[in-house]
């Protein structure tokens, strides 16, 4: 069995985990060195070599290491970019990594991790899955496409960041139009985010709560509270038809902290119907549609391996062959 390492760089701690096949055998994290690029190549290189130390029986394997960071690998000049952490940008991180791990790194947005281990091992696998978009709603709205068992990067490495479209066929309730820190107004992001739905429930009922306490509050029969779920649950709804009518996944898997509102994964898929090319709701108890439509096949889950599902997918980018524009042009 293949020894893997997955390491999830993040904005305030580096996650790692060894994978003996698909078993965890090791995991450990560190405090990130904000702000500081050398030090935190020094980190993740130290993470790696405790977590070597910590395989059971290693047998004189080389673990293969996987890294997850928020931004992405540009294909055209081999460097950080969108990175949020921001010293990270413009650094030739897999470069720099390999040279000091000695071996092949392979490294990929964090959804895109995510994608790939709820597609790999999770809620999106099996069930002759073939597409799984991956969504992690929290702080932002990012998102992972993985067809076949691998991730697409796309041309611009941006592939599945659909959190910055304009949220679809918007209506009366939406017109606040929030600007996004990317320059634009509208995008999912600002509505479909924690804080979007904060900001969504203050702008209409006068209070700021976070997105667990306006689920407590709808649950203990605050109705402001429920008008903000059943807003957020009908433009998560559109924008996910927007996603259907382009990928037309078999399973989309839910992660980040949004995942945790269990009516999501009933109210969410009732009313996508409408938005869907050419598919309607089920009528009548037989479920049966109108001639000439369909109901809607795809799956909306939440993800199995939660937080975890950055290390594990980080640790599953060694589950395929290489990826095409894994690496710069022009590097052999
Ligand atoms: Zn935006």
């Amino acid at each position: 069995m293949a020894l893997r390492i997955g390491i999830d760089l993040g904005g305030t701690k580096i996650e790692g985990i060894a994978l003996d096949g698909s078993v965890e055998v090791a995991r450990s994290r560190v405090d990130t060195p904000r702000g500081d690029y050398d030090a935190t190549l020094a980190a993740i290189a130290g993470l790696v070599s405790t977590l070597e130390h910590r395989i059971p029986n290693p047998q004189s394997r080389i673990p293969t290491v996987g890294l997850g960071i928020p931004g992405t690998i540009s294909s055209s000049t081999g460097l950080v970019k969108n990175a949020n952490s921001t010293w990270l940008i413009g650094r030739p991180l897999q470069h720099d990594l390999e040279s000091r791990l000695g071996r092949a790194v392979r490294i990929a947005n964090d959804a895109n991790c995510f994608a790939i281990s709820e597609a790999t091992d999770g809620a999106g696998a099996g069930a002759g899955a073939e597409a799984v978009f991956g969504v992690i709603a929290g702080t932002g709205v990012g998102g992972g496409i993985v067809i076949g068992g691998r991730i697409v990067n796309g041309a611009n490495g941006i592939a599945g960041e659909w959190g910055h479209n304009p949220l679809p066929w918007p209506d009366a309730e939406d017109v606040s139009w929030p600007l996004c820190y990317c320059g634009k107004r509208g995008c999912i992001e600002t509505f479909l985010s924690g804080p979007g739905m904060t900001a969504d429930h203050a702008r209409v009922a006068g209070i700021r709560l976070l997105p667990p306490e306006i689920v407590e509050a709808a649950a203990g029969g605050d109705a402001a509270a429920d008008a903000t779920l059943c807003r957020y649950e009908r433009r998560m709804a559109r924008a996910l038809a927007g996603v259907i009518n382009v990928l037309d996944p078999d399973v989309i898997v839910l992660g980040g902290g949004i995942s945790n509102i269990e009516r999501l994964y009933v109210n969410v898929p009732r009313l996508w119907s409408e938005f869907v090319f050419a598919c309607s709701a089920p009528r009548g108890p037989e479920g049966s549609a109108p001639p000439g439509q369909q109901v809607v096949e795809t799956r909306l889950v939440p993800a199995r391996h939660g937080d975890a599902s950055g290390v594990r997918g980080a640790a599953w980018l060694w589950l395929a062959a290489p990826q095409p524009h894994a690496r710069p042009r022009g590097d052999t």
